[in-house]
């Protein structure tokens, strides 16, 4: 009986010696030092919507597309490519390292326009990404090897959340340019413009093409304009994210004004394509990345890098539509469909605020464009909002315009009156 015990406390004993051990050996592990990242700000909003059981409770957080009834959409044109796509059944093999020739051809030719120098002079270097932030974290991988004038990113302030991480990610320096005016809550022109001209020579700057994350303000044509012959005369680089095209105005041209421009204008631009959005292929993964170079001598050497190798399925899907025209056409129609949705919420929210009375002026509201408005509520009123009302979205006054259906707006116009007073 006693050594019974006595083994058994001694296997304890060794036990607990070798959990010491295990512990130990974690606290001292490779990984201990590692800093946790910072909370995901729209999985925490989405958590806080899951867990409300009020039935009429409003997610204005996600950056996704919602239907009129608040569901995920996909593209009828989509589903159309898709069953062609796997009706052709073709093989699993990969792709070339770029990608996709028929995908990335076809990307080019939507972002630059068909009559884009660049592409009729031959000088476009262009590759395949993992969406929009594959492309994003490409470029700046690449500029930071080989942009022989700048380590450092200028970003308007404020962005889209995760440009800091990616561009830090790729070994640049990150600094921000003067953009949003929240006294106006629109565009800061004057400080935009006179931070470009301070930045130094040859300075890397990010414009959102369209649709600006998260403000919804974009310069007007004219602006855009002004901005391309500053940085012309500062000799700055343009690094375009368009994440957006089509989605913003409806119009797939309209949208792709101002990279087309500064092409026009001399500008040898970077630019980051996503289909997230505009083809609701979000977790598909389809972007590209591009390059415009001086010439077809140039762009020989600017092979530029890329994800070896890309996922085929969602390019072969964006690729299926953009090169027939029957469903190219039916995909802009819905594209078109998509957009005007939010531009008719938008005016559907800012009608309920001034017929309630609210003596604010909610322009704004209608004048900011893409899936984002900045409503200039204030963090205390987001939380109110979201305590209050059960309207749930970032406290920086962003809302996701795609999460309004003619079902909840009344509700939400109530909800932002009774809170903005
Ligand atoms: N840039 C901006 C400004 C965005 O808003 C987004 C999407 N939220 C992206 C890039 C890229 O997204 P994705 O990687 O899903 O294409």
């Amino acid at each position: 009986m006693l050594s019974t015990l006595r083994v058994a406390s001694r296997s304890a004993a060794a036990r607990e010696a070798n959990l010491r051990m295990v512990i130990g050996a974690r606290q001292a592990s490779a990984w201990s030092k590692v800093p946790q990242g910072p909370p995901d700000a729209i999985l925490g909003i989405t958590e806080a919507f899951k867990a409300d059981s009020f039935k009429e409770k409003i997610n204005l957080g996600v950056g996704a597309y919602r239907d009129d009834k608040g569901k995920p959409y996909v593209l009828p044109s989509v589903r159309a490519a898709e069953d062609k796509v796997v009706a052709s059944r073709s093989d699993k093999e990969y792709a070339g390292i770029t990608g996709i020739p028929a995908f990335t051809n076809a990307a080019a030719e939507l972002a630059y326009g068909s009559d884009s120098a660049a592409l009729k002079e031959d000088r476009l270097v262009i590759t395949q990404t993992i969406s929009g932030t594959g492309a994003l974290r490409i470029g700046g991988a690449f500029l930071q090897r080989f942009y022989p004038h700048a380590k450092k990113v200028y970003l308007p302030n404020p962005s889209w959340a995760n440009h800091g991480a990616v561009f830090k990610d790729s070994g640049l320096e990150v600094e921000k340019y003067r953009y949003y005016n929240k006294d106006t809550i629109g565009l800061d022109f004057e400080g935009l413009i006179e931070d470009i001209k301070t930045a130094p020579e040859g300075s890397i700057i990010l414009l959102h093409a369209c649709a600006h994350n998260p403000t919804g303000v974009d310069p007007t044509q004219e602006q855009w304009r002004k901005i391309s012959d500053v940085m012309k005369e500062k000799g700055h680089f343009a690094f375009f994210d368009m994440a957006y095209q089509g989605f913003a105005s409806g119009n797939a041209d309209t949208d792709a004004f101002a990279p087309r421009h500064f092409v026009k204008e001399g500008h040898n631009i970077a630019l980051c394509q996503s289909f997230a959005k505009n083809m609701g292929l979000y977790g598909e993964r389809v972007g590209a990345f591009s390059l415009v170079c001086e010439s077809t001598e140039e762009k020989k050497f600017s092979s530029v890098p890329s994800t070896p190798t890309p996922p085929i399925h969602g390019a072969r899907v964006a690729s299926t539509i953009m090169n027939d025209p029957v469903l190219n056409e039916q995909w802009l129609g819905e594209v078109k469909g998509m957009a005007d949705r939010i531009i008719e919420m938008r005016a559907l929210l800012r009608k309920n605020l001034e017929q309630l009375g609210s003596k604010h002026d909610w322009s704004h509201i209608t004048s900011q464009i893409g899936m984002f408005a900045y409503t200039g509520l204030k963090p205390e009123q987001m939380d109110v909002l979201a305590q209050e009302h059960s309207v749930y979205a970032t406290k920086d006054g962003r809302i996701s315009v795609a999460g309004i259906t003619t079902g909840n707006v009344q509700r939400l116009a109530e909800s932002i009156f009774k809170v903005t007073g």
